[in-house]
């Protein structure tokens, strides 16, 4: 059905798309060793690496600059601190003058780890000023017409498609996507897309996700170097584990894995237009 990319010699090449990573947390090493893999059969041919806040944008720009197979984010991650005024004025104010070089806004969202951990320990927590900071970079999407990658999972998902339909946001990207059956549908139905980390060979959760979710909206994802367990434990993560997750997907959906591979990578190419 669909056309595999041959290579010279007409065998099918499988490309491959890390959709989320944090480039800039690796060591510098390790960091260029991915890059200089990238559109080479031994790696992925794009990654897209996204930012936690104002110097991991700036960390994420340089490494851009060195592959144009490293898509940019930029945004503030929400399981931290919230920034300060002046840290949130520069932040935007930075953003603001790259609109044309970065390719997405991320990663932004909001703060479900951080909340469970603090109820856990009885304290309270407010989620408002987090939804208050997700808002500007939502508006920004929909103005820049830019994907946005979002961090929101369980119960901040639905608040989370609330701000983005209120703003007409399309091009929606729920990276490691957890949640209810009746959000999943509302996404769908949306045309927001959600990637999938190496955890789908492992956890049943994911694998029902990836049962259900249409098949022209999904990606592959480590969040490297986030570290996972099941067949990878012990492994530091590297984008190349996609190519698992491209395998166990083609067996969830029972095709090949060069055709899984193929629409894999056409969804990233889609919403990332590389
Ligand atoms: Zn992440």
């Amino acid at each position: 059905m669909s056309t595999a990319y041959k290579d010279i010699n007409n065998y099918p090449v499988r490309r491959y798309v890390d959709t989320h990573i944090h480039l800039d947390m690796y060591e510098e090493d390790r960091a260029s060793a991915f890059m200089s893999a990238l559109g080479t059969t031994a790696g992925v041919d794009y990654v897209v690496a996204v930012s936690m806040h104002l110097e991991s944008c700036k960390a994420t720009e340089v490494l851009a600059s060195c592959s144009n197979r490293v898509l940019p984010a930029y945004g503030y991650h929400p399981e931290q601190e919230l920034p300060s005024e002046e840290a949130y004025a520069a932040l935007f104010a930075w953003m603001d003058q790259r609109q044309s070089q970065m390719r997405a806004i991320g990663e932004v969202g909001l703060p479900y780890y951080r909340r469970e951990e603090a109820l856990m320990r009885g304290e309270p927590f407010h989620r408002e000023p987090y939804i208050e900071l997700l808002e500007p970079f939502i508006k920004r999407a929909a103005a820049w017409n830019k994907p946005i990658v979002l961090h929101a999972v369980y119960d901040d998902a639905p608040i989370v498609c609330d701000m983005l339909e209120r703003h007409s946001v399309r091009k929606a990207h729920f990276h490691w996507f957890k949640g209810d059956n009746k959000t999943i549908q509302r996404m769908a139905a949306n045309g927001y897309y959600v990637s999938f980390t190496p955890d789908l060979l492992y956890e049943a959760e994911i694998m029902q996700l990836a049962n259900q979710y249409p098949s022209g909206q999904v990606m592959t994802e480590t969040d490297g170097p986030w570290l996972f367990e099941g067949p990878f434990v012990g492994r530091s993560t590297e984008p190349e584990m996609v190519k698992s997750v491209a395998a166990k997907w083609a067996v969830l959906q029972g095709l090949s894995e060069t055709e899984a591979a193929d629409i894999l990578y056409r969804n990233a190419q889609r919403l990332y237009e590389f």
